[in-house]
């Protein structure tokens, strides 16, 4: 072929699909394969992540109908409050801690009564959220506890897989997350009548849609084509540059989502991709995990720059909190659309996006506010090589030492400091 597109890193590290993944024999269902995994009885999958996490809310408000307020990290996936609202109920929002992902327990119990059906610890981008602290609030007041391991399938928490922790849990199977069967959602709950519950509701809000079924064939078929060094322009980095050159964050991060989510059932195909790729999921965290931990000390010794880290948590990508929002854009100028992988994990703390309207708790967010405005990913794939990942340090480290956020009259002292 004439035309060899440049190679370009995922934002995440998704585990590639192969032609082989697309037929032949299936030894045992997906639900089962990660039923087993897991530690749990069974799962359930749904078509994603928000609906699974939708139906375990429709579930779980037929249990209690008086409570119809859900708790939310401020600073989450913007389908976390869609699937909220598509459930009948109305998100709250809590601040996080300073300088953290994980909801402020302060402020979280504060935000938790009788009105609460459920909190949402959050574990983001494979770090572990403190479920402990959550169902000890949740418990105070009687309301269930759901986990978002959307971002966190494999991860362990206090030796047991995260999600499995609270009431329910549920995990993404979308495009760029882990395991992919380009949009699915698994389910696990801990008590049987609630798992019973959630089950019957799958069946009766997410039944057969040919249409979207079928969309979501092709999606899958073609996602295994290009997630690829070689494929990912086409399908990610060209409308990512696109979208950068418009100025439209929102598009270059991928978070127009539609309140009107499809619900419905996965078929046997998308299953079937799914059960045979599964058993190369446990080996690709395995070295991701590797790669992760061996690049972290270069990323940690820029002074300035925290980069997360935990022990049994996954890396999809390194979550690096800078010192402050014009140095954390003046990498992203650099970087973002450079094909090394460096990207934002959300745009915005949740008040802050127009199409969500108006959420309780909205008004004081602080915290979620600074977190969004200073933190940044870069990439664990493995087509990240070495030398790109050395790159991408030097770029981190001389934009931090230049102190973009202090370069003006009056600030000369750290200047000249940071430069000697
Ligand atoms: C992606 C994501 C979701 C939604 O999962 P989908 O499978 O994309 O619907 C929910 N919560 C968090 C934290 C996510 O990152």
């Amino acid at each position: 072929m004439w035309f060899r597109p440049e190679r370009e890193a995922p934002p995440t590290a998704g585990m590639p699909l192969g032609m082989a993944d697309l037929g032949g024999e299936v030894r045992a269902p997906l639900t089962a394969l990660a039923a087993q995994w897991l530690g749990v009885e069974e799962t359930q999958l749904e078509c994603s992540g928000t609906a699974a996490f939708t139906v375990a809310l429709t579930a779980l408000s037929g249990h209690a109908r008086n409570r119809r307020e859900v708790i939310i990290p401020a600073f989450t996936c913007p389908l976390v409050p869609l699937a909220i609202r598509r459930a009948g109920l109305e998100p709250r929002l809590v601040d996080l801690r300073p300088g953290h992902f994980d909801m402020d327990p302060e402020r979280l119990a504060a935000a938790c009564g009788e009105q609460t059906l459920a909190i949402v610890p959050t574990h983001l981008g494979g770090r572990t959220a403190d479920v402990t602290t959550a169902s000890a609030i949740a418990a105070a007041t009687g309301a269930y506890v759901i986990e978002d391991a959307a971002q966190a399938l494999g991860a362990t928490l206090d030796g047991r897989a995260a999600g499995t922790h609270g009431d329910v849990g549920f995990y993404s199977l979308a495009a760029g997350k882990g395991l992919s069967i380009f949009e699915g959602g698994l389910l696990v709950a801990r008590d049987d009548a609630v798992r019973d519950s959630i089950r019957r509701t799958g069946r009766r809000i997410a039944g057969w849609h040919p249409g979207w079924e079928l969309r979501r064939t092709v999606e899958l078929a073609g996602y295994t084509a290009l997630y690829r060094p070689r494929g990912l322009a086409l399908a990610y980095g060209n409308p990512l540059r696109r979208a950068l050159r418009r100025g439209d964050l929102l598009g270059a991060a991928g978070e127009y989502f539609d309140v009107n989510f499809p619900l419905h059932r996965v078929g046997r195909w998308r299953r079937a991709v799914g059960a045979r790729a599964f058993h190369r999921l446990a080996p690709f965290i395995a070295s991701t995990t590797a790669q992760a931990r061996a690049r972290l000390p270069a990323l940690t010794s820029i002074p300035g720059v925290h980069a997360f880290s935990d022990d049994g948590g996954t890396w999809p990508y390194l979550m690096l909190l800078m010192p402050d929002e014009a140095t954390r854009d003046a990498v992203l100028q650099r970087l973002w659309a450079s094909r090394h992988g460096v990207s934002r994990m959300f745009v915005h703390a949740l008040p802050d996006y127009p199409y969500l309207g108006t959420m309780a708790g909205g008004d004081d967010v602080p915290n979620a506010r600074d977190f969004a405005r200073r933190t940044l990913t870069v990439t664990n794939s493995p087509w990240l090589d070495d030398a790109s990942f050395e790159h991408v340090c030097a770029v981190i480290e001389a934009t931090v030492v230049a102190r973009p956020g202090q370069n003006q009259p009056g600030a000369m002292n750290g200047w000249s400091s940071a430069v000697a």
